[in-house]
């Protein structure tokens, strides 16, 4: 019998190993943390849910309902339609900002009307050849949004000027709406809500652990707290922390690609020079129990400043069962390259940020305070990404390794994404 082995008990590692389990396929899952879930966990702290940064259930595909049900949990998720704003130029407008300029202060309205009118009239470009991200800005949306809204707050989420990113990820995320739909926008007359998120699944209770734990309750025990240290293509074989070695067939590897490179002891060095050159951010998320009513009523808010640190501020209070009666919880992220420290004045200059956007009125009614850090967190889109992800992935799959799940793909992706990247990770390994 082969012998399958998941690395990694995120949603894609514990996706793929569910999905090879409903095929008759059984798969060993090791996962270094103590609990499932990955990217897609919560932390209890004194009656407060805090989840690894603002994780909110968009569902895209129609059979993710099906799935969801299957798992057991689609009663325990409610939906919610969005309630996201953009606070700018000390106004705060709803999100998308494309078709919402109404409630910005008349100059940036003007730039941002202006600049998009004048895109539409500029002969387009010959397509076909890769854009930068900037590029691609200024064609869609102009002058205006680009300097208002999409340059800042790429430039404060990537950590990277938007001319150094690729357009190879906007695809779904960001909407690109008509001269109508902005005009309307611009007067308040825009209704539709629109994007990728829209609308979304929450759990009614606690955190979006949830999830996770409902795929890992279908599997036999997972070996969690172990792990791996090492991986040898050459003999197919991990070793774990403890010594342990555990031989594979096919390793099914879930951890980011440039992690899984520098443990491959026999990895050439051409690709270990390629693992080292793909680039993310990481994020530190600063997580609040505050007591009080929510400051406002939005799930979350976009600050595209560069004077605030942060680039979003979730309400995740507003649309889960995450904090006990008469308190809310705030969740503020902050983008740092990846494995560099936070600045050590981080946390003050959130909470001085807070105030000043009227988010958090007074410092002594926070009972609770969580940092937590992802990392990596959003992959950097650059020119050099899609040749060496290419070379790495076809290097692993030679030696029975595939890589699957938003980092291990080098990838930006959700966690619907996550379920079928597993799905489809094991309908290959089964076939
Ligand atoms: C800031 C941020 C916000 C996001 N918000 C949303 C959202 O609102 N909605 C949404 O749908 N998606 C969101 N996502 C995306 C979502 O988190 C991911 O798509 C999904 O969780 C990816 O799951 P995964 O299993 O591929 O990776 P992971 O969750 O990272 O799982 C990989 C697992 O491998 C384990 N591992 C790594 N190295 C080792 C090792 N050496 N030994 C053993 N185990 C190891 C890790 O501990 C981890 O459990 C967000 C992501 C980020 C960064």
């Amino acid at each position: 019998m082969r012998r399958i082995v998941v690395l990694g008990a995120g949603l894609t590692g514990l996706s793929a190993a569910y999905h090879l389990r409903e095929r008759g396929v059984a798969a060993e899952v090791l996962e270094r943390d103590a609990g499932p879930g990955g990217a897609c966990r919560t932390v209890e702290r004194n009656g407060f849910s805090f989840d690894l940064t603002g994780h909110l259930l968009h569902l895209a595909r129609a059979e993710s309902r099906q799935l969801l049900g299957s798992l057991g949990v689609r009663r325990a998720l409610r939906s919610h339609r969005r309630r996201a704003s953009v606070a700018l130029a000390g106004a705060v407008t709803p999100y998308p900002i494309q078709i919402n300029t109404y409630r910005l202060p008349r100059e940036v309205r003007r730039d941002c009307l202006v600049g998009f009118v004048e895109a539409r009239m500029r002969p387009e470009e010959p397509s076909g050849e890769r854009t930068t991200f900037a590029d691609w800005v200024m064609s869609q949306f102009g002058e205006g949004f680009a300097k208002h809204f999409f340059f800042p707050y790429n430039r404060k989420l990537y950590c990277t000027d938007p001319a150094e990113l690729t357009s190879d990820w906007v695809g779904r995320y960001v909407p690109r709406p008509s001269l109508v739909d902005v005009i309307e926008g611009s007067l308040g007359l825009y209704r539709k809500a629109v994007g990728y998120n829209a609308t979304f699944f929450y759990p009614r209770r606690g955190g979006i652990q949830l999830l996770a734990d409902a795929v890992a309750a279908t599997l036999p025990p997972l070996r969690l707290g172990v792990p791996v240290r090492a991986v040898h293509l050459g003999a197919r074989e991990l070793v774990l922390d403890s010594g342990e070695t555990v031989g594979w067939d096919v390793l099914i590897a879930t951890a980011p690609l440039p992690h899984l490179a520098a443990m491959t002891a026999d990895l050439p060095t051409e690709l270990r020079h390629a693992a080292a050159r793909l680039r993310a951010v990481g994020v530190v998320n600063l997580n609040l129990g505050v007591r009080g009513p929510a400051p406002r009523r939005e799930h979350w808010l976009y600050v595209p400043e560069e004077r605030f640190p942060f680039y979003r501020v979730g309400i995740p209070s507003n649309h889960g069962d995450v904090a006990p009666p008469g308190c809310h919880t705030l969740s503020v992220e902050v983008s740092v390259p990846a494995g560099a420290p936070a600045p050590a004045d981080l946390a003050e200059r959130c909470l001085a940020g807070l105030s000043e956007l009227g988010l958090l009125r007074d410092r002594s009614s926070v009972e609770v305070t969580e940092q937590i850090r992802l990392d990596p967190a959003y992959v950097i889109f650059d020119a050099a990404r899609p040749g060496l992800v290419a070379s790495l992935r076809d290097h692993y799959l030679a030696s029975g390794v595939l890589l699957s799940g938003r980092w291990a793909e080098w990838k930006y992706s959700t966690m619907e994404d996550a379920l079928w990247d597993g799905a489809a990770v094991a309908r290959r390994v089964a076939s």
